[in-house]
């Protein structure tokens, strides 16, 4: 639960009402929050009732409990895209020096990033981008939003903290969110020297102490071969197995590639199928912590909303 999560229920209090937070991890945080911290961590079993009287059966550290509420907002966001699935080339689980962009971050974090092989600096890095995005063939043909912003944003951080590594990143197109165009994309190029090469890569294999990536590159329409220190893979969202398991258990609608679909969309982006059960996040599909926020307000003034306009109705 959260970002999407704490920003509903923190809407929900601002506006007087009262918000159950049930996060199946033991931290609140989400995705930003990569580390595990301990703690204790509640599930939804079952899901009973409609709109107006929910009750949800739940399983935490006490054993099991009932919450009853008047409206559900989902907010169980997204799983990194398995690099390892079929049709993957890139080596994802056989070679220690291929790894994705959430595995870089805590690197980044701490102020280490070493190629997990040999524990030594790299001097050449380059991103795969549309790892498991934009792709026919595995059936996610969406674009996942924030990965060119998030390697950039990661390439521009190696090139501080290693100044003489080399960082390319190979990209089909690079889709800038918003201000990330500026504030990050250009900078990663003219301040930091970024190499940005327009192509697709088609296999990544072992080449002495290094790694050769394979593909095409595009502009110039001939073959190319780099060799790496380390490969990082710009992966995709998925909706998280919560995603899949909340919809299913409330019966709410999912769309094709199952994240929640939006039955209001454009105009409410945030109900469901079902009266009363709202979403947030990168449950309806990828989303960056803007949309995230924003959908989750969005989200918590139509629960506020609905339960407000019933209880007017029954006076
Ligand atoms: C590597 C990486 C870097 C990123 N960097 C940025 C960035 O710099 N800027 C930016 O704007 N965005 C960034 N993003 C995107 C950002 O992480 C998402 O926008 C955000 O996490 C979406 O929030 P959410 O609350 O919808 O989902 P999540 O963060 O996925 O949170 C969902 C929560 O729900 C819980 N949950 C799931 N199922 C259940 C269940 N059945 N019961 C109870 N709890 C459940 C999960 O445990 C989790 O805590 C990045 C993403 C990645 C992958
Ligand atoms: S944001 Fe960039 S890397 Fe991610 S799917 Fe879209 S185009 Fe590909």
């Amino acid at each position: 639960m959260a970002p999407g999560g704490l920003r509903a229920a923190h809407a929900i209090a601002e506006i007087g009402g009262k918000a159950v937070l049930i996060e199946q991890r033991g931290f609140l945080g989400g995705a930003p929050i990569a580390e595990n911290y301990a703690g204790l961590s509640t599930e939804v079993q079952g899901a009973e009732g409609e709109g107006g009287r929910f009750s949800l059966r739940l399983r935490g550290p006490d054993g099991e409990q009932l919450a009853e509420c008047g409206a559900v907002i989902i907010a169980t966001g997204f799983s990194h895209f398995d690099p390892g699935r079929e049709t993957q080339m890139y080596g994802y689980y056989e070679f220690p020096d291929v790894i994705a962009l959430q595995d870089l971050e805590p690197m980044l974090k701490q102020h280490n990033v070493l190629r997990p092989s040999n524990g030594q600096p790299p001097e050449r890095v380059c991103f795969i981008q549309c790892v498991g995005s934009r792709d026919r063939h595995i059936g996610n043909e969406y674009c996942s939003k924030v990965c060119c912003g998030v390697a950039s944003k990661e390439a521009i951080e190696i090139r501080l903290q290693l100044p003489g590594t080399k960082v390319f990143i190979f990209y089909i197109d690079m889709r800038m969110y918003g201000y990330w165009e500026n504030q990050i994309y250009w900078p990663a190029q003219e301040k930091h020297h970024v190499q940005y090469v327009k192509g697709i890569i088609t296999e990544v294999l072992p080449k002495g102490e290094r790694l050769l990536v394979r593909g095409e590159d595009t502009t110039m329409g001939r073959p190319m071969e780099l060799e790496m220190d380390l490969v990082v893979l710009s992966v995709g969202m998925e909706p998280s197995p919560g995603t899949r398991k909340l919809a299913s258990l409330l019966s709410v609608q999912q769309n094709k590639y199952g994240f929640i679909e939006a039955a209001g969309s454009p105009l409410d982006p945030v109900s469901t199928s079902r009266e009363g059960i709202f979403a947030c996040g990168a449950a309806l599909g990828p989303a960056d912590l803007e949309d995230t926020v924003s959908s989750a307000a969005g989200a918590a003034m139509k629960a506020v909303g609905y339960l407000r306009s019933r209880a007017a109705v029954a006076r």
